[in-house]
């Protein structure tokens, strides 16, 4: 069991509720797993939580080594600063940094204007410093410049969801309703590897007798286990979910009832997917006429369905039109807005949901508030003590921020807060210039990650354990981390961050936080009345009961662990179809780039790898990048096992140790994005942006793949 640092007081510090064990939860992902952190003669070490609704005590590999994190090595335990970039950096004291942090800011605003300064937050971020981010953006430093990773993450479910039914939580329902479908169809993520605690719920759905059917161009551990594997091509979803309503309209299947009552729109869908002939989207997606049919009718015929799609269908310049033809999918068949039942996103990042609540996105202000409507800034400013027409516009989004870095009427300083854009961004080597353009880079991380280690000033932050502050998990609960020992000697929070920031560009005034529970308390106010009501939550409320679910908009309110039983969240309260027609990938393949590569997670690491590539039994689980290609095209292009391959797109080229395998399809690569240096997949993905969600197609590109004659 993984021992943590000793604690510099010599003393964990106690839950209310459990006596010697203080609850917390998983740093990684937005299952938020439930962790308890149990006092030992040299520190907490880390215990599932069985009592936690969500992981009935399920950790994965990654979860369980945790801890490993408190006391490492690697740990930056004193700001960094240097002079020039090309300088080695030295450490420095807070006052130094910050006095640093703050120059920096005031030059760039003095010659460029307010808005050359940009922030860049992170989908793992508690609620507390999102909420606090955006604020510090528009506040304090009174810039609209601001977006996050989240952006690349699930920005296009979103979209789809605020679009049909004018609210965006993950789950409509508790993650334990999955057990209770019939049916359920999973586009686009390989659970079993990377969020293998919520196994547990699609084996007792397969157990009842339920059906699970998976679409995926890869035959990954949850296609094996699924009754049926739909292996479509990258990008083709849309087509194979206006294929599969196709055949349900044609076979008698949806639900004219519930389509009346409930719904708006769906004439305009049905005439839309008329022209979707089982065959004609065989061509398109490939997958064969009986398997597309097999199942329409297997979720036509369910008594309860549900439909869930990740970054596999999502992370596309279509993605927001591809969740909608999932989403008019659930309506036709009458599959929303009941038990069991209904279209859900699977968040990936640990606070996906929440980090893209509370205004550390562009377009928004905290509550899911929109920022260009004048009564959501009129209350913001409210609780932030400011005059709404102080508030900044709208921003631009991540990409396109990234892509104006350190240039004329662009972003010149940029405060980057739980990113390491430089892996994580698409078209890395392009972001990577952008980088080394700007006039003035911070970043606050636990590590000298890949971005860090291009900044001017790197300020070292305090992590999960070591910190108090909620999240809200891919079912909508809002949990709570409790601070189980304090950050190592040197290292500040990011809030006190954030304050201390503040304070120094003159703005102090609207920052006086003592703690993680103050900030919460404003977020509280600052969402009352929003779409993410989180006003009737408190620290208390979610202790006491494993999690609220949101709205949750007065002390006495239960929270609402399911939506849209009676009524969607729309003016009329009825769901609205929105038809959409199949396009193509931004990128199609070529005589010069053949093939196509998609890109995701692999079990044992977790995005850009800052933390988990640090974890020893993580690497030594998977210690490097490596490119699965099927045996026929290796044959093809004379790569074999454990070669090192050279990948190339239009925008950069890749290395990577050739994994033959017949899990994937003939005419598609898959890369594992964790890892840095030239074995990033991000130097070859497509920035194409969809149009709504301004999401870029990070899950398909066109490349070419080559023996480099290494080994
Ligand atoms: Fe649970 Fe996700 Fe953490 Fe694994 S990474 S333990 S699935 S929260």
């Amino acid at each position: 069991m993984t021992q943590a640092r000793p604690r510099h007081d010599g003393d964990v510090a106690a839950d209310p509720l459990e006596g010697a064990a203080v609850h917390s939860h998983c740093p990684y992902c937005s299952m938020q797993c439930g962790i308890n952190l149990v006092p030992g003669q040299t520190g907490p070490r880390l215990e599932p939580w069985p009592e936690f609704p969500t992981s009935r005590g399920g950790l994965c590999q990654k979860g369980w080594t945790a801890a490993d994190l408190l006391d490492h090595p690697e740990r930056l335990t004193s700001p960094l600063v240097r002079d020039r970039r090309s300088d080695p950096f030295r450490p420095a004291s807070w006052d130094d940094a910050l006095e640093r942090v703050a120059a920096g800011i005031r030059s760039c605003q003095e010659r460029f204007g307010l808005s050359s300064i940009g922030v860049f937050g992170g989908g793992g971020l508690t609620n507390e410093k999102a909420y606090l981010l955006g604020k510090f953006a528009r506040v304090a430093l009174r810039t609209s410049q601001i977006d996050y990773n989240g952006r690349f993450c699930m920005s296009s479910a979103a979209t789809a969801c605020q679009q049909a039914f004018c609210m965006d939580r993950g789950l409509p329902f508790p993650v334990q309703d999955l057990a209770d479908a019939d049916a359920i169809l999973l586009v686009g993520s390989n659970v079993a590897e990377t969020m293998p605690p919520v196994m547990q719920y699609f084996d007792e759905q397969r157990s009842r007798g339920g059906r699970l059917i998976v679409v995926d161009p890869r035959a990954t551990p949850t296609a094996r286990g699924a009754s049926l594997h739909l292996q479509a091509t990258p990008g083709t979803d849309m087509a194979l979910a206006n294929g599969l309503l196709h055949v349900a309209v044609k076979e008698g299947l949806v639900d004219l009832d519930f389509i009346r009552a409930r719904t708006t729109g769906f004439e305009a869908v049905r005439r839309t997917v008329a022209s979707y002939w089982p065959d004609r989207v065989e061509r398109i997606t490939g997958v064969p006429v009986d398997q597309l049919v097999a199942a329409a009718r297997l979720l036509g015929d369910a008594g309860s369905a549900i439909v869930l799609t990740a970054r596999g269908a999502e992370q596309h310049s279509s993605g927001t039109d591809t969740v909608l033809a999932f989403i008019n999918l659930a309506l036709a068949l009458g599959q929303a807005g009941r038990m069991h039942s209904g279209y859900g996103c699977l968040t990936g990042q640990g606070n996906g949901q929440g980090g893209r609540e509370h205004g550390q996105k562009a377009d928004q202000l905290p509550g899911y508030r929109k920022i260009v409507d004048p009564a959501a800034r009129a209350h913001v400013a409210g609780v932030w003590g400011v005059d709404p027409d102080e508030l900044p516009g709208p921003g631009r989004s991540a990409y396109e921020l990234l892509d104006t870095l350190g240039t004329d009427g662009g972003v010149r300083a940029l405060f980057v807060m739980g990113s390491n854009i430089v892996v994580s961004a698409p078209r890395a080597g392009h972001v990577e210039e952008r980088i080394d353009a700007l006039d003035f880079l911070v970043v606050a991380d636990l590590f000298l990650s890949e971005t860090a280690a291009r900044a001017d000033v790197v300020l070292p932050s305090a992590q999960w354990a070591e910190e108090e502050g909620t999240m809200t998990n891919f079912e909508g609960r809002v949990v709570l981390r409790r601070r189980a020992l304090p950050p190592p000697e040197g290292v500040k929070d990011d809030l006190q961050i954030l304050t201390a920031v503040a304070r120094r560009v003159g703005r102090g005034r609207h920052f006086e936080h003592d703690d993680a529970q103050t900030v919460f308390d404003e977020l509280r106010r600052a969402s009352a009345g929003g779409v993410a009501d989180y006003n009737g939550i408190t620290y208390e409320k979610i202790t006491a009961e494993d999690g609220v679910f949101w709205p949750c908009p007065a002390p006495d309110h239960p929270g609402t662990p399911r939506l849209f039983l009676d009524a969607f969240a729309t003016d009329d309260g009825r769901a609205r179809f929105s038809p959409v027609e199949y396009r193509a990938v931004a990128e199609e393949t070529s005589d010069e780039y053949p093939v196509f590569l998609t890109t995701g997670r692999v079990m044992g690491h977790y995005q850009s790898g800052t933390q988990t590539r640090r974890v020893r039994a993580l690497r030594l689980a998977q210690p490097d990048v490596f490119v699965e290609i099927h045996p026929q095209l290796a044959d093809v292009f004379g790569i074999g096992e454990g070669d090192m391959v050279k990948l190339t797109s239009a925008r950069g080229t890749a290395v990577a140790r050739a994994r033959l395998t017949r899990a994937i399809r003939h005419d598609t690569l898959f890369m594992p994005f964790h890892w840095g240096g030239d074995g990033r997949a991000n130097l070859l993905t497509n920035p194409a942006l969809d149009p709504a969600s301004r999401m870029p197609e990070i899950k398909v590109c066109a490349v070419r793949v080559e023996p480099t004659g290494t080994s």
